[in-house]
């Protein structure tokens, strides 16, 4: 297609420092953060410049009600072109029969995955709050919690693995409508074989939310939930490196259902620039190279989690089959929320979370963000002794802030070209 126009100059990030320099700042200064400390939040990742130039064109505009070729709105036939491109992608690269690239958010996905399968009021089987489920998953605070009848399963305290045996007993004596496998903090891989064992013996739909795996599905390092789960409900943001959104994978008898679920019964108008950069993204998901990149993340994250447990920490479930572990600094001397205190004084940016053994905060960390940035095993071994520095030794932080920000100068997220 023949365009006069192109994207140089007027609308470049210049723009905005002249017109509103304020704002220019933060993004700069935000731009600075995250390229001078390090990222270890398990959620977050870089986007490539492509990814960022589609969410920063006039895609933005356009007003996309519906689906293509069945739109509210005039003037789609180009936005149009690209959600087909977008939908045929995630068919390709997750090996789905039917894909939905609307959602807004991982939880609007499940939300959507709900409003299809489920009536409030009905029973659903999830993974406990206090044991890495989701907000989505039956939180009191979230609409799950509200509308629905949530029943939690937990992991092993000692193993903190999944208890298999313990979601067969509550699938028994609850009968759900539906069974949700997937956490935020899970470090290992979910079988989702045995969840599907399970909900077909008690009629249950298995609902799968890979919101963190799915980048790892992509690259062939983590097992698909798609033969197995009824729906997959994902975010696009996470391991899989596109822009902040969701979407959903199903078969095709359940596709009309996904679709109304997501338009019109929980969102209005498509975000045709998201949709555009999530297409982008399918596109950078199915080289190569995120292969190689989506095996090294698990590599890294292993070695990681070898370090922290040699540096005396505890690793749960003894360390990692994916890009997330999870870790109690306590064997330290200091408990979750100092630690996170003391690591982002350091340069190093991650979360607390729930850990199996119930009221202990610990830290939850990722290798996703420091793997696109080109960092290997060596550099992570060395993340992993600078780490436990910091927190055993307050004092120790500013040495460890200056090795932070060589490190991250060696390897920048967006390199100046
Ligand atoms: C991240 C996540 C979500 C929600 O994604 P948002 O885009 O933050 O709404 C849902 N479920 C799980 C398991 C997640 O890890």
């Amino acid at each position: 297609m023949p365009v006069a126009h192109t994207l140089e100059g007027p609308l470049s990030v210049d723009v905005l420092g002249r017109q509103d320099p304020e704002l220019a700042e933060i993004l700069l200064g935000e731009l600075e953060r995250q390229s001078t400390t390090l990222q270890l939040i398990a959620a977050e990742n870089f986007t490539s410049p492509a990814v960022l130039a589609a969410l920063g064109s006039p895609l933005a505009n356009k007003y996309a009600e519906g689906y293509p070729g069945a739109r509210h709105h005039g003037g789609c036939e180009i936005v149009d072109v690209a959600e087909r491109i977008a939908v045929e992608r995630a068919k390709a690269l997750f090996g789905a029969d039917h894909a939905n690239v609307q959602s807004h958010s991982g939880s609007s996905a499940v939300l959507a995955a709900y409003a299809a399968l489920l009536r409030p009021g009905d029973t659903v089987l999830a993974m406990g709050l206090p044991h890495g489920g989701h907000l989505t998953h039956g939180s009191p605070a979230n609409f799950s919690g509200r509308w629905f009848d949530f029943v939690g399963y937990g992991v092993d305290p000692e193993s903190g693995l999944i208890d298999h045996e313990q979601v067969r007993t509550l699938a028994r004596t609850h009968r759900p409508k539906a069974i949700v496998c997937g956490s935020i903090s899970y470090p290992r891989h979910i079988d989702y074989a045995a969840f599907r064992e399970v909900a077909d013996e008690v009629g249950a739909y298995l609902i799968a939310d890979a919101a963190h795996p799915i980048g790892l599905v992509a690259g062939g390092a983590a097992p698909s939930p798609v033969p197995y789960a009824d729906v997959v409900c994902a975010t696009t943001h996470k391991v899989l490196r596109g822009p902040r959104g969701g979407m959903l994978l199903c078969g095709s008898e359940l596709a009309e259902r996904v679709d109304r679920a997501v338009f019109p019964f929980t969102q209005g108008g498509a975000q045709m620039h998201t949709i555009a950069a999530k297409a982008v993204a399918f596109g950078e998901a199915a080289t190569p190279a995120f292969t190689a990149y989506a095996h090294q993340v698990v590599a890294n994250a292993r070695v990681l989690a070898q370090g922290l447990a040699a540096e005396g920490l505890a690793v749960t479930t003894g360390g990692t089959d994916t890009h997330l572990l999870t870790v109690d600094p306590a064997p330290l001397g200091v408990d979750g929320r100092t630690a996170r205190g003391r690591l982002a004084a350091a340069g190093m940016v991650l979360d607390t979370c729930a850990l199996p053994h119930p009221d202990v905060r610990g830290l939850r960390l990722g290798t996703s963000a420091l793997t696109t940035q080109g960092m290997g095993e060596a550099e992570t071994a060395r993340i992993a002794v600078l780490f436990a520095t910091a927190l055993r030794d307050e004092s120790a932080g500013r040495g460890v802030r200056e090795e932070v920000r060589d490190l991250t100068g060696r390897f920048p997220p967006y390199p100046a070209h």
